[in-house]
């Protein structure tokens, strides 16, 4: 199912959406050997088993690594928005990679991103790419959602989607609780489950 969504994401395709191109431009060719998305499963110490997905370099190279173990109980929609979400990180990771010239070296992908952040937006901006997420991206993925979603429904129907899975800690910042966020995600699903609001073209990644 990733496949097939991420397929509808590069260009030409219907959820080919502004921001899935400006992102993808910088992976010119989008192809395995600048992007890589790869199933696992998640066992590392590092890796959140409950999480759908996460974004790391391999040998010098962005991957974005699919939880296979939850592939079965996401929808394609989900898998666009976790997709798009994996995109933001793989955008900053390039841009530790290509920009920064990151590598092992010179410390963890954390401190790198913070030193990026702090030269581009000034000091104390962000603790986490998470946070930088809510801060600079949440109005450009519902937005972006919205137009995937074949300009069907308004942000507020899409903030429980978008801020599913958010640490605790980040959505505190933002003034919200894991409960808002529970209360939020039953309303994106009682707005999904409304005929007419699911873009067909995610009834067709099935
Ligand atoms: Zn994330």
């Amino acid at each position: 199912m990733y496949e097939c969504v991420f397929r509808e994401m590069v260009d030409g395709g219907p959820l080919h959406t502004k921001l899935i191109c400006s992102i993808l431009s910088g992976f010119e060719p989008v192809d395995a050997e600048h992007l890589l998305i790869a199933p696992i499963v998640f066992t590392a110490p590092n890796q959140n088993p409950d999480a759908y997905a996460g974004t790391t370099i391999v040998d010098g190279r962005v991957t974005i690594l699919i939880n296979q173990s939850k592939c079965n109980n996401i929808t394609p929609i989900e898998v666009f928005e976790t997709l798009q979400h994996e995109l933001i990180h793989a955008d900053i990771h390039r841009r530790l990679l290509r920009d920064y010239n990151w590598n092992e070296e010179l410390g963890s992908i954390s401190e790198a991103f913070l030193k990026m952040v702090e030269l581009e937006y000034g000091t104390q901006a962000t603790l986490s790419q998470h946070e930088f997420m809510l801060d600079y991206y949440l109005d450009i993925m519902a937005e972006s959602l919205i137009a995937a979603n074949n300009n069907i429904g308004s942000k507020e129907d899409f903030l429980g989607l978008l801020l599913n899975g958010f640490e605790e800690e980040v959505l505190d910042c933002k003034g919200l609780t894991l409960e808002d966020v529970a209360v939020l995600y039953g309303n994106y699903i009682s707005f999904i489950n409304q005929p007419g609001n699911l873009n067909s073209i995610f009834s067709g990644c099935n």
